[in-house]
Protein backbone atom coordinates (compact mmCIF):
# COMPACT_ATOMS: atom_id res chain seq x y z
CA UNK A 1 0.00 0.00 0.00
CA UNK A 2 1.51 3.25 -1.10
CA UNK A 3 2.21 6.06 1.55
CA UNK A 4 1.42 9.97 1.46
CA UNK A 5 -1.29 10.40 0.17
CA UNK A 6 -2.93 13.66 -0.62
CA UNK A 7 -6.02 13.09 -3.10
CA UNK A 8 -8.67 10.06 -3.85
CA UNK A 9 -10.82 9.25 -6.34
CA UNK A 10 -13.89 7.52 -6.07
CA UNK A 11 -15.79 6.07 -9.31
CA UNK A 12 -18.25 4.12 -9.34
CA UNK A 13 -21.20 3.03 -11.55
CA UNK A 14 -24.73 4.49 -9.94
CA UNK A 15 -25.72 6.85 -6.67
CA UNK A 16 -25.31 4.51 -3.30
CA UNK A 17 -22.41 2.11 -4.58
CA UNK A 18 -19.84 3.39 -2.82
CA UNK A 19 -21.72 3.69 -0.07
CA UNK A 20 -22.33 0.27 0.17
CA UNK A 21 -19.03 -0.93 -0.84
CA UNK A 22 -16.60 2.23 0.73
CA UNK A 23 -18.27 4.71 2.67
CA UNK A 24 -16.64 3.64 6.08
CA UNK A 25 -13.44 3.48 4.78
CA UNK A 26 -13.58 6.55 2.59
CA UNK A 27 -14.62 8.73 6.15
CA UNK A 28 -11.39 7.16 7.60
CA UNK A 29 -9.49 8.15 5.01
CA UNK A 30 -11.41 12.31 4.91
CA UNK A 31 -10.87 12.21 8.56
CA UNK A 32 -7.22 11.37 7.96
CA UNK A 33 -6.65 14.62 5.82
CA UNK A 34 -6.98 12.77 2.87
CA UNK A 35 -8.84 14.93 -0.30
CA UNK A 36 -11.84 12.71 -1.62
CA UNK A 37 -13.89 12.86 -4.71
CA UNK A 38 -16.44 11.08 -6.76
CA UNK A 39 -17.58 10.37 -10.04
CA UNK A 40 -20.55 8.68 -10.54
CA UNK A 41 -20.87 7.51 -14.10
CA UNK A 42 -24.65 7.52 -14.05
CA UNK A 43 -27.27 9.28 -12.24
CA UNK A 44 -29.07 5.75 -11.11
CA UNK A 45 -32.22 7.22 -13.49
CA UNK A 46 -33.21 3.65 -13.70
CA UNK A 47 -33.42 2.88 -10.23
CA UNK A 48 -36.37 2.91 -7.40
CA UNK A 49 -39.37 1.03 -6.63
CA UNK A 50 -42.42 4.02 -6.89
CA UNK A 51 -44.22 3.47 -9.97
CA UNK A 52 -45.83 6.67 -9.27
CA UNK A 53 -42.32 8.87 -8.99
CA UNK A 54 -41.60 10.32 -12.71
CA UNK A 55 -38.95 8.96 -14.07
CA UNK A 56 -37.75 12.23 -15.55
CA UNK A 57 -37.52 13.32 -11.55
CA UNK A 58 -35.53 10.28 -11.01
CA UNK A 59 -31.94 11.25 -12.12
CA UNK A 60 -31.67 14.95 -9.91
CA UNK A 61 -33.46 13.30 -7.10
CA UNK A 62 -30.51 10.49 -7.23
CA UNK A 63 -28.08 13.10 -7.61
CA UNK A 64 -29.28 15.07 -4.28
CA UNK A 65 -29.17 12.14 -2.33
CA UNK A 66 -25.73 10.97 -3.21
CA UNK A 67 -24.22 14.58 -2.41
CA UNK A 68 -26.26 14.25 0.81
CA UNK A 69 -24.42 10.67 1.16
CA UNK A 70 -21.46 12.53 0.35
CA UNK A 71 -21.53 14.77 3.15
CA UNK A 72 -21.78 11.94 5.64
CA UNK A 73 -18.40 11.21 5.07
CA UNK A 74 -16.30 14.16 4.36
CA UNK A 75 -17.08 14.35 0.96
CA UNK A 76 -17.95 17.73 -1.20
CA UNK A 77 -16.70 16.95 -4.54
CA UNK A 78 -19.06 14.88 -6.63
CA UNK A 79 -19.28 14.92 -9.94
CA UNK A 80 -21.74 13.20 -12.10
CA UNK A 81 -20.84 11.65 -16.03
CA UNK A 82 -24.55 11.19 -16.79
CA UNK A 83 -24.17 8.21 -18.85
CA UNK A 84 -27.74 6.00 -18.99
CA UNK A 85 -28.47 4.49 -16.32
CA UNK A 86 -28.62 0.23 -17.02
CA UNK A 87 -26.53 0.67 -20.71
CA UNK A 88 -23.32 1.29 -19.37
CA UNK A 89 -20.65 -0.36 -21.53
CA UNK A 90 -16.51 0.38 -21.32
CA UNK A 91 -16.18 2.50 -24.30
CA UNK A 92 -12.96 4.54 -25.54
CA UNK A 93 -15.69 7.60 -24.77
CA UNK A 94 -16.14 6.04 -20.96
CA UNK A 95 -12.52 5.66 -20.55
CA UNK A 96 -11.51 9.24 -22.04
CA UNK A 97 -14.13 11.03 -19.73
CA UNK A 98 -13.05 8.74 -16.47
CA UNK A 99 -9.30 9.90 -17.44
CA UNK A 100 -10.02 13.68 -17.65
CA UNK A 101 -11.45 13.64 -13.91
CA UNK A 102 -8.24 11.70 -13.26
CA UNK A 103 -6.01 14.35 -14.46
CA UNK A 104 -8.49 17.64 -13.12
CA UNK A 105 -8.52 15.40 -9.74
CA UNK A 106 -5.03 14.07 -9.72
CA UNK A 107 -5.38 11.47 -7.24
CA UNK A 108 -2.62 9.15 -5.73
CA UNK A 109 -5.83 6.39 -5.58
CA UNK A 110 -8.35 5.51 -7.16
CA UNK A 111 -11.27 3.27 -5.92
CA UNK A 112 -13.34 1.36 -8.67
CA UNK A 113 -15.69 -1.64 -8.82
CA UNK A 114 -14.48 -5.34 -9.83
CA UNK A 115 -14.58 -5.28 -13.50
CA UNK A 116 -15.14 -9.01 -13.05
CA UNK A 117 -18.28 -11.32 -12.68
CA UNK A 118 -18.81 -12.47 -8.87
CA UNK A 119 -20.21 -16.25 -9.19
CA UNK A 120 -20.89 -16.19 -5.32
CA UNK A 121 -23.64 -13.55 -5.51
CA UNK A 122 -24.76 -11.76 -8.68
CA UNK A 123 -25.65 -8.21 -7.54
CA UNK A 124 -22.42 -6.75 -6.83
CA UNK A 125 -21.20 -7.30 -10.61
CA UNK A 126 -23.94 -5.20 -12.16
CA UNK A 127 -22.75 -5.04 -15.91
CA UNK A 128 -22.93 -1.12 -14.87
CA UNK A 129 -20.20 -2.05 -12.52
CA UNK A 130 -18.46 -4.31 -14.58
CA UNK A 131 -18.03 -1.93 -17.64
CA UNK A 132 -16.61 1.13 -15.27
CA UNK A 133 -14.18 -1.30 -13.39
CA UNK A 134 -12.95 -1.99 -16.73
CA UNK A 135 -12.91 1.54 -18.05
CA UNK A 136 -11.69 3.14 -15.00
CA UNK A 137 -8.61 0.58 -14.64
CA UNK A 138 -7.74 1.45 -18.24
CA UNK A 139 -8.34 4.89 -17.97
CA UNK A 140 -6.02 4.44 -14.71
CA UNK A 141 -3.41 2.49 -17.08
CA UNK A 142 -2.24 4.06 -19.87
CA UNK A 143 -4.97 6.59 -20.55
CA UNK A 144 -4.42 9.23 -17.74
CA UNK A 145 -0.83 8.79 -17.91
CA UNK A 146 -0.10 9.06 -21.08
CA UNK A 147 0.09 12.19 -23.01
CA UNK A 148 -0.09 11.35 -26.30
CA UNK A 149 -3.92 8.90 -25.37
CA UNK A 150 -6.82 11.28 -26.12
CA UNK A 151 -4.77 14.28 -27.40
CA UNK A 152 -8.07 16.37 -26.96
CA UNK A 153 -7.09 15.79 -23.08
CA UNK A 154 -4.14 18.30 -23.09
CA UNK A 155 -5.78 20.35 -25.43
CA UNK A 156 -7.94 20.94 -22.65
CA UNK A 157 -5.01 21.71 -20.93
CA UNK A 158 -5.12 18.71 -18.76
CA UNK A 159 -1.71 17.18 -18.09
CA UNK A 160 -0.58 13.17 -17.76
CA UNK A 161 -1.19 12.14 -14.73
CA UNK A 162 -0.01 9.15 -12.60
CA UNK A 163 -2.69 7.70 -10.03
CA UNK A 164 -0.01 5.18 -8.37
CA UNK A 165 -2.81 2.94 -6.99
CA UNK A 166 -6.00 0.88 -7.03
CA UNK A 167 -8.62 -0.05 -4.71
CA UNK A 168 -11.02 -2.81 -5.95
CA UNK A 169 -14.51 -2.97 -4.08
CA UNK A 170 -16.70 -6.34 -4.45
CA UNK A 171 -13.80 -8.31 -5.69
CA UNK A 172 -13.40 -11.97 -5.02
CA UNK A 173 -9.59 -11.69 -4.58
CA UNK A 174 -10.00 -8.65 -1.89
CA UNK A 175 -7.02 -9.06 0.65
CA UNK A 176 -6.95 -5.86 2.52
CA UNK A 177 -9.99 -4.95 5.04
CA UNK A 178 -10.52 -1.87 6.72
CA UNK A 179 -11.92 -1.30 10.48
CA UNK A 180 -15.09 0.61 9.47
CA UNK A 181 -16.69 -0.27 13.31
CA UNK A 182 -16.19 3.24 14.69
CA UNK A 183 -17.24 5.20 11.14
CA UNK A 184 -20.24 2.69 11.23
CA UNK A 185 -22.97 5.24 12.09
CA UNK A 186 -21.88 7.55 9.17
CA UNK A 187 -22.03 4.90 6.40
CA UNK A 188 -24.95 4.05 8.00
CA UNK A 189 -26.06 7.34 7.20
CA UNK A 190 -24.98 7.75 3.94
CA UNK A 191 -27.03 4.70 2.87
CA UNK A 192 -29.91 6.23 4.48
CA UNK A 193 -29.90 9.15 2.52
CA UNK A 194 -30.49 7.16 -0.68
CA UNK A 195 -34.17 7.33 0.11
CA UNK A 196 -35.67 6.39 -3.05
CA UNK A 197 -33.35 2.95 -3.44
CA UNK A 198 -33.68 2.23 0.22
CA UNK A 199 -37.51 1.83 0.82
CA UNK A 200 -37.64 -2.37 0.29
CA UNK A 201 -34.94 -2.79 3.21
CA UNK A 202 -36.56 -3.80 6.37
CA UNK A 203 -33.44 -3.98 8.24
CA UNK A 204 -30.72 -2.36 6.26
CA UNK A 205 -28.16 -1.86 9.40
CA UNK A 206 -28.26 -5.81 10.38
CA UNK A 207 -27.65 -6.84 6.34
CA UNK A 208 -24.92 -3.97 6.84
CA UNK A 209 -23.30 -5.61 10.06
CA UNK A 210 -23.57 -9.21 8.64
CA UNK A 211 -21.96 -8.33 5.74
CA UNK A 212 -19.28 -6.26 7.20
CA UNK A 213 -19.19 -8.68 10.14
CA UNK A 214 -18.32 -11.48 7.63
CA UNK A 215 -15.36 -9.17 5.80
CA UNK A 216 -13.65 -8.31 9.51
CA UNK A 217 -13.64 -12.21 10.17
CA UNK A 218 -12.60 -13.15 6.62
CA UNK A 219 -9.85 -10.14 7.56
CA UNK A 220 -9.20 -11.90 11.01
CA UNK A 221 -10.04 -8.59 12.80
CA UNK A 222 -10.99 -9.08 16.25
CA UNK A 223 -15.17 -10.57 16.78
CA UNK A 224 -17.80 -7.64 16.89
CA UNK A 225 -15.58 -5.48 14.86
CA UNK A 226 -16.94 -4.35 10.87
CA UNK A 227 -15.09 -3.96 7.79
CA UNK A 228 -14.70 -3.07 3.75
CA UNK A 229 -12.98 -5.55 1.96
CA UNK A 230 -10.86 -4.31 -1.25
CA UNK A 231 -8.45 -5.96 -3.65
CA UNK A 232 -5.13 -3.37 -3.80
CA UNK A 233 -3.46 -2.78 -7.28
CA UNK A 234 -0.33 -1.14 -7.64
CA UNK A 235 -0.23 0.90 -11.13
CA UNK A 236 3.56 2.27 -11.44
ZN1 LIG B 1 -24.79 -0.04 -8.64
Amino acid sequence: MIEDVERALVVMAHPDDVDFSAAGTVATWTDAGIEVSYLMVTDGDAGGFDDDLPREEMAPLRRAEQVAAAKCVGVSDVRFLGYPDGRVEATLELRRDIARVIRQVRPDRVVIPSPERNYQRLAPSHPDHRAVGSAALDAVYPDARNPYAFPELREEGLDAWVAREVWITSSGSAEHFVDVTEVFERKLAALLSHASQISHHDDLEGMLRGWLGANAERGGLEKGRLAEAFQIVPSQ
